[in-house]
């Protein structure tokens, strides 16, 4: 069996649905389990009608509107629908009435994004001959916390999957079994109240299902060609990369690329089921798939990232040289201020760190860090990762200082992270960009050399 997963924009109109429909269809001898997200911005808009009832409003015109458009264009059957879209409206005027919200409340409200993605996709699978049946996902096991807005689901969960969607994960070809499409993000606490699984948390309710089945792979349909190796709007010539680590993809998804959260991958990694990204645009390319490690031989530098807007900040101790407690004293501070800290270099006197631009302790920070040290914040400077297999790191960063020396760009920090796969460098934010296509045009450009220069796989 498989899960595939849509999200919020795969969903986002009856055009769209129609689409990934055929999709599933494509796949329906693979005994597929659907996911779905809110259609498009429903759960941002479903957030904004909270706000707005709190301020007295009732506002659910845009939410009714693409609901009811789409059962009509879908031509399905509207009950279901309109039944939601009621219970939402009453809540919705509770809440003005009261003005006031409690986190359970707002997640029974945001929920009615997938509740109603699930009603109106499985009905028109349904009118499409197409067999299936929309499920809430606690009526397939997600129980959870009651940690409302960002719930942790229970060790349960797994064995109840198991129960409820084994014999259908396990079945026939054409035994003519309904196709599950379940509520992405959501559980219910013991309770028996509504929870969500925190933002994006649909891609963590596929991999739970993937998981607890033993799935041959769990897919996470987007509209891009899986993982690239560089963002397109920075580097358009960015292909597909199609093998990569969970290391390698948790890396990739700090540094702000669209791939899946690390927490939603921790299920897969944990059975070592495959997680695959396909384009719903390009149904026939393979992808990018994430494994727990790469067993063939792959190039060793993997992407190129970016984190712009960064503050650097050196810290030089004016103590003695050889003084131990150094290290500790700067990162009790930051732990004090409660500032996180990105890529960090240091020597026997002095630590470098980067610190998201908009930390707004550094003045106080600052203030306790001079009591000990010289510090020097600099502005406006940017992260470049390369994601690689550090075993070469030698290799890499002769071939990388070569072209930026070459280019006459100054690194101002370079640090190897402890996950074995990257590489990050500090460079001014205004130079950020260009560093980025020469490295992508070095290692995966037309003339670059490395590719052919391939490492073996094992870690
Ligand atoms: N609809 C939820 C969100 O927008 C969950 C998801 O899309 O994964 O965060
Ligand atoms: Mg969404």
């Amino acid at each position: 069996m498989i899960v595939m997963k849509f999200g919020g924009s795969s969903v986002a109109n009856a055009d769209r649905i129609r689409h990934i429909a055929e999709i599933v269809r494509e796949y329906r001898d693979h005994r597929p389990v659907v996911v779905l997200s809110a259609m498009g911005d429903t759960t941002d808009d479903l957030f904004e009608a909270a706000e707005q009832a709190l301020h007295g409003h009732v506002v659910l015109d845009k939410i009714e509107k693409l609901h009811l458009d789409t059962v009509k264009a879908l031509e399905i059957p509207h009950e279901e629908v309109t039944r939601r879209l009621n219970e939402l409206r009453t809540l919705l005027t509770g809440i003005s009435m009261l003005k006031e919200i409690t986190p359970r409340s707002r997640d029974y409200l945001v929920s009615f994004g997938e509740r109603l993605s699930v009603r109106i996709f499985s009905a028109y699978l349904n009118t499409i001959n197409i067999r299936s049946e929309f499920q809430d996902s606690w009526d397939i096991g997600f129980i959870s916390d009651s940690n409302y807005n960002n719930a942790e689901l229970l060790p349960e969960t797994y064995e109840t999957i198991r129960k409820t969607l084994g014999s259908y994960a396990s079945g026939k070809k054409d035994d003519g079994k309904a196709i599950p499409v379940v509520t992405g993000f959501l559980a219910l606490d013991k309770k028996g109240f509504i929870t969500t699984l925190g933002r994006g948390g649909s891609d963590l309710t596929a991999t739970v299902i993937g998981a607890s089945l033993r799935a041959e792979e769990v897919q996470t349909w987007k509209d891009v060609d899986g993982i690239l190796t560089a963002d397109p709007r920075i580097v358009p010539e960015a292909h597909s990369v199609p093998v990569a680590t969970y290391d390698e993809v948790a890396e990739l998804a700090y540094f702000g690329a669209q791939v899946l959260h690390p927490r939603s991958m921790r299920p897969c990694l944990q059975t070592g089921t495959p997680v695959r990204v396909k384009n719903s645009y390009n149904i026939s390319a393979p992808g990018s798939i994430i494994v727990t490690k790469h067993t063939e031989k792959v190039p060793p530098v993997r992407a190129i990232t970016t984190k712009q807007n960064v503050t650097l900040v050196d810290i030089v101790s004016t103590r003695m040289l050889g003084q131990y407690g150094f290290l500790a004293k700067v990162f009790e501070i930051f732990a004090a201020h409660e500032v996180s800290v990105d890529v960090v270099a240091t020597s026997e006197v002095s630590v470098s760190l980067t610190v998201d631009e908009k930390t707004e302790e550094l003045s106080s920070l600052r203030r306790d860090l001079a009591k000990f040290a010289e510090v020097t914040i600099r502005k406006d400077k940017a992260i470049v990762t390369i994601i690689c297999d550090v075993r070469r790191s030698s290799q890499i960063l002769a071939q990388t200082f070569k072209v930026l020396a070459l280019k006459k760009i100054n690194i101002q920090m370079i640090s190897q992270g402890a996950s074995k796969v990257n590489i990050s460098m500090i460079c001014n934010s205004s130079e950020a960009v260009r560093v980025v296509r020469l490295l992508h045009q070095e290692y995966f450009g037309s003339d670059s050399t490395v590719l052919t220069n391939t490492s073996g796989g094992k870690k």
